[in-house]
């Protein structure tokens, strides 16, 4: 890119690949250390530095934050940044001597498109609650509420005259929960 430096009105194109050297991502989903990106850059010369503008390429992969199976899922992300010539604090990224690094605008760029809570599809209904598997694999799914005898003969007696029905039900739904 040196031909184009100080030479406002030069462009270059170029399609680069880049190899991710850390995580790209939250704690969730990520692009992989060593993963590729492929980026379509052009870099044009302006007056007061190289305007850089990539369209950028790649695969994440983590986890659905309701079912927990692993994902994947495709990364684009547009960047447009001028990198000054100008040590100006003004400017938040400044071509060093006579080269730009990229790969902290592709890195936030990146970071930023991601979800906070990927889902493995949009309508995703996560895990039972009481066994703990994936509803998307198993329609139709449910337990029957376990009837302990003892209990259902208690309920019969509600309205008897016994005197903390509230605690009857609270305790009830205790043992529902043991005897699963
Ligand atoms: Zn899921
Ligand atoms: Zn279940």
């Amino acid at each position: 890119m040196f031909d184009l430096l100080h030479r406002p009105g030069e462009m270059r194109e170029r399609s680069l690949e880049i190899v991710v050297p850390e995580p790209f991502g939250n704690a969730v989903i990520g692009v992989k250390a060593a993963s590729v990106l492929d980026v379509d850059l052009r870099m044009e010369s302006l007056h007061d530095g190289i305007l850089v503008t990539a369209d950028v390429e790649g695969v994440a992969s983590g986890e659905c934050g309701r079912c927990l199976i692993d994902i994947e899922q495709g990364v684009e992300v547009e960047i447009q940044e001028l990198f000054a010539y100008s040590q100006d604090e003004a400017f938040e990224y400044e071509v060093q001597t006579d080269t730009i690094d990229l790969e902290p605008v592709i890195r936030d760029a990146v970071v930023l498109s991601l979800p906070f809570q990927p889902v493995c599809q949009e309508d995703c209904l996560g895990l039972c609650p009481q066994c703990g598997v994936r509803l998307l694999d198993n329609p139709g799914h449910e337990h029957e509420a376990p009837v302990d005898p003892r209990w259902a003969a208690l309920a019969g007696l509600e309205g008897l005259g016994n005197d903390e029905p509230n605690d009857v039900a609270g305790t009830s739904t205790g043992a529902t929960e043991e005897k699963r």
